[in-house]
């Protein structure tokens, strides 16, 4: 029996309807509309007696519809055996009852049956899941081990829908199917004819285990995130942008506490649209006709839509828009920020930040819509240009959401989409408040203050002040909260709370005396085009000590090398390490030459062509040309050798750095002259080329050739630099996973540690997930026994904020690695990171550990 509950808006509030499905003699079910009721929390709760299922589901958001699709109520184990057929190699479920709840046993057999790829359950239904966004399932795996992954399918004719989740942890536990995440099989006829269900468990390590299923849904949320789908748009140059911007949305909706559906416009369905809450449209370079007249009914019919940049008129006008025109920046820092009128939205942050180098520029073309938000230039002066204007049927901001400000982004979007819909302002606040007190590396208030306790013992300090009127806020939000006073309840104030817990976080951070404290410069510019001295200067005050600038790549030179063609920075704004080692070294900065190895990207064509023609570029095992230089040829050995030495030579720099020191991935180098070195250096014989070498019987020889390949130039570079000249410091940013490295793209960095080819080493450690971030550096610095330096990479631009670079700081200390080299500086960084790293973590100077060895 399947039981299809919906709270929609089409009947009276806190009444729902059940679907009650009854399996006919075909095996098929036909629904029978039932009443239920929602109580206030949202928890739907059936009329007693009508309802046949143990568990209806919890609404999470105002909105939000489920759709049971396993209710359990088997009379025994029998019906339920009945209702999932096993595939040949899998055992029947079992029907067990654990702490008064049901559930659904699979037999893991994957010890005692080595055959046994994976168990398969099917059960044939009959459902229309059009509109669901996100199906939810509860399982336990024991021992967790024992299954890779799990995958969920739904067949639809003579094809499927398939997507795939991993258990992580010991333990019930709730995996989410985004339905943006399904892939297709064959030819699925759609998701409003879905005939079976099916769940997989696939094999991980070889072990007998069990699993349990609790609970399977489908989920509809009141919010809907629009992108453009892949299939249409997927090679389109803005596809990857679109694509960023939607998921930054999507981590804005999370911090927020909301929950949301991800659609695309392959098949817009206006009716099904139009029963959306809200479709946030986070940016789309060219939507369809088709999906322009759905959003358009949507918008008729009630729908609020959020439009970011470039929008239909048609859909503008529907908003309350109208006079749109592009607008290019005249000059640099022209759209720097956005100015809030709080007097309409009291919830608007008061400005949010992002160099915007165009707009859409648009006005208000209805009585109900105004401007909201303003461009103000980064000298602050005003555009008279609207930034986001709002109506009752929507909003639209005139540019895209980029990188940088989230705080402010967050805050913004909390108070628009309460706005559009005041019924999410509950769960807005609960989010908000969530989120208010998870700063840096901490996840609650009880953990700050004891980290506080730790590093700042003096109770006078200025952060205790800060931690005490935060404390002092967040008890008369919860005390309003718990009033039911929350809809009166100021988001800015969350905001401001937030703040000061930030303040206090980043004040209690202790700044060690001995550490290596760098920055990555992907531009070799620096912060400043052109000003090296200002960049290293405000470096230095915020409490670096290195600078690790990419002055050069495989084709490409940002200074005067009489070796690799000279790019057009080193024409507009001279020599670049010049002018970098001069102004570092005049402000106490160590300057480590960047290099980019092997990668022809920026390379000039003809360079390209060139190394082409005399076949030098790589193939991957089907025969297509990369843009990289083929590491096993001995001259692009000698070139990539040749250019970092020249550094070395020409410039009194302190160290050379190598980047992409590495293939590009498993699929290179099969170029044919890695097929006569690999043969002649190995003394073998290639019969099948290069199936032998990918997957046949010389593949672990190929991968040790490979290494070897990329390691002869670092060993070349590190003992010939040291020649040239003695206390010069060799470093690389290498792979975080290792040694999966070693294969995948024959790094084998760990390796030129214990041989002594590097002074200090920086593995790319980026990641928002800080247990991630963690785990790496812990088996990086295992793996290289501490032998040098490490200063592990924080990718700062996957990172909401300037307390989560300091957080990943805290993190790499605790792990008890002497270091850290930040991605990237830019012209933000001064702005946002300088002044949170210099509060705390680097407030007194620090010498690099690679300085007091050797
Ligand atoms: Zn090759």
């Amino acid at each position: 029996m399947i039981c299809i509950c919906t709270a929609t808006s089409r009947v009276p509030r806190r009444i729902s309807i059940i679907w009650r499905a009854r399996q006919t003699d075909t095996g098929r079910y036909r629904m029978q509309p039932l009443i239920c009721r929602q109580n206030p929390i949202g928890l739907t709760l059936a009329l007693l007696g009508l309802l046949t299922l143990p568990v209806v589901a919890t609404a999470q958001t105002a909105g939000t519809q489920e759709i049971v699709l396993e209710g359990l109520n088997y009379g025994n184990e029998a019906e339920a055996q009945g209702a999932w057929h096993p595939s040949e190699r899998t055992a029947p479920v079992r029907l067990v009852r654990e702490d008064g709840t049901v559930a659904l046993e699979v037999a893991l057999p994957f010890a005692s049956q080595p055959a046994w790829p994976r168990s398969v359950h099917d059960r044939r239904v009959s459902l229309d899941l059009s509109r669901p966004g996100e199906f939810l399932v509860e399982v336990l795996v024991e021992p967790v081990e024992a299954v890779g992954y799990i995958s969920l399918y739904f067949r639809s004719g003579e094809g499927w829908y398939a997507a795939s989740g991993s258990v992580t942890r010991p333990g019930r536990q709730v995996l989410r199917f985004r339905k943006s995440d399904f892939r297709t099989e064959e030819r699925p006829q759609g998701w409003h004819q879905i005939d079976g269900i099916r769940i997989s468990f696939w094999r991980g390590q070889n072990l007998d285990g069990r699993a349990r299923i609790y609970r399977l849904v489908a989920v509809r949320h009141a919010i809907a995130i629009l992108g453009p789908a892949a299939a249409i748009y997927g090679r389109d140059p803005e596809y990857r942008t679109a694509r960023e911007t939607l998921q930054r949305f999507a981590r804005l909706l999370d911090d927020l506490g909301l929950e949301y559906d991800e659609w695309d416009d392959a098949s817009p369905n206006p009716q099904i649209w139009a029963e959306q809450k809200v479709i946030i449209v986070p940016y789309h370079p060219r939507l369809t006709p088709d999906a322009t007249k759905a959003l358009a009914e949507a918008i008729r019919q009630g729908t609020r839509v959020f439009l970011n940049y470039q929008a239909p008129a048609e859909l503008l006008g529907l908003l309350g828009i109208g006079k749109t025109r592009w607008v290019g920046q005249q000059f640099p820092g022209q759209f720097a920020e956005v100015r809030f009128d709080r007097q309409i939205l009291p919830d608007l942050p008061e400005v949010m930040r992002q160099s915007s180098w165009n707009v859409t520029e648009a006005e208000p073309a209805a009585a109900d819509a105004q401007v909201i938000g303003w461009w103000y230039t980064a000298s602050g002066e005003a555009t008279r240009k609207p930034a986001m204007i709002l109506s009752p049927r929507g909003a639209f901001f005139s540019h895209i959401l980029l990188d940088g400000d989230t705080e402010n982004q967050r805050l913004m979007l909390a108070a628009v989409l309460s706005a559009l819909l005041p019924e999410l302002k509950t769960e807005i606040t609960r989010g908000l408040l969530t989120r208010a007190v998870q700063v840096g590396h901490l996840t609650s208030l009880d953990e700050l203050r004891a980290w506080l306790k730790t590093y700042l013992p003096d109770s006078a300090h200025p952060a205790w002040q800060s931690f005490a009127e935060a404390e002092q806020s967040l008890l008369a939000v919860r005390e309003a909260q718990s009033q039911g006073k929350a809809p009166a309840i100021s988001l800015r104030e969350l905001q401001q709370l937030r703040g000061k817990l930030i303040q206090a976080y980043l004040l209690a951070q202790p700044s060690p005396h001995v550490e290596g404290r760098a920055y990555w410069n992907h531009s070799g510019l620096g912060a400043y085009p052109g000003d090296w001295e200002r960049t290293a200067r405000e470096l230095s005050e915020a409490g670096f000590n290195m600078v690790l600038p990419n002055m050069l790549w495989a084709g490409l030179a940002h200074y005067a090398s009489d070796i690799l063609p000279r790019s057009e920075a080193f024409q507009e704004y001279g020599d670049q390490i010049e002018q970098c080692v001069a102004a570092c070294h005049r402000h106490g900065l160590e300057v480590h030459v960047w290099k980019v190895n092997f990668n022809l990207s920026n390379a000039p064509q003809l360079f390209m062509d060139q190394m082409r023609a005399a076949g030098r570029t790589q193939m991957t095992r089907r025969g297509e040309p990369s843009n990289w230089l083929c590491p096993s040829h001995p001259e692009n050995q000698r070139l990539e050798v040749e250019t970092m030495l020249e550094v070395v030579r020409k410039y009194p720099v302190d160290g050379i750095h190598f980047d992409y020191i590495r293939y590009p991935g498993p699929d290179n180098c099969f170029c044919p002259g890695c097929r006569q070195r690999f043969e002649a250096e190995m003394g073998v014989k290639v019969a099948q080329w290069p199936d032998d070498c990918v997957s046949g019987p010389l593949r672990s020889q190929y991968l040790e050739w490979r290494r070897r390949n990329i390691t002869r130039v670092v060993e070349a570079v590190s003992r010939e630099a040291r020649q040239i000249r003695p206390g010069i410091k060799i470093s690389a940013a290498v792979f975080a996973e290792y040694p999966a490295c070693r294969d995948s793209v024959g790094q084998d960095w760990v390796s030129w540690v214990h041989a002594g080819y590097l002074d200090f080493v920086c593995p790319m450690d980026y990641t928002n997930n800080h247990e991630q971030f963690v785990r790496w550096v812990k088996n990086q610095w295992q793996a290289t026994q501490g032998k040098i330096p490490m200063y592990p990479g924080i990718g700062a631009y996957r990172l909401d904020g300037p307390d989560q670079v300091v957080a990943q700081i805290a993190l790499a200390r605790l792990a008890g690695v002497p270091g850290f080299t930040i991605f990237n500086l830019d012209e933000q960084s001064p702005k946002t990171i300088f002044p949170a790293v210099k509060m705390g973590a680097t407030r007194t100077p620090a010498t690099p550990p690679h300085r007091t060895q050797r």
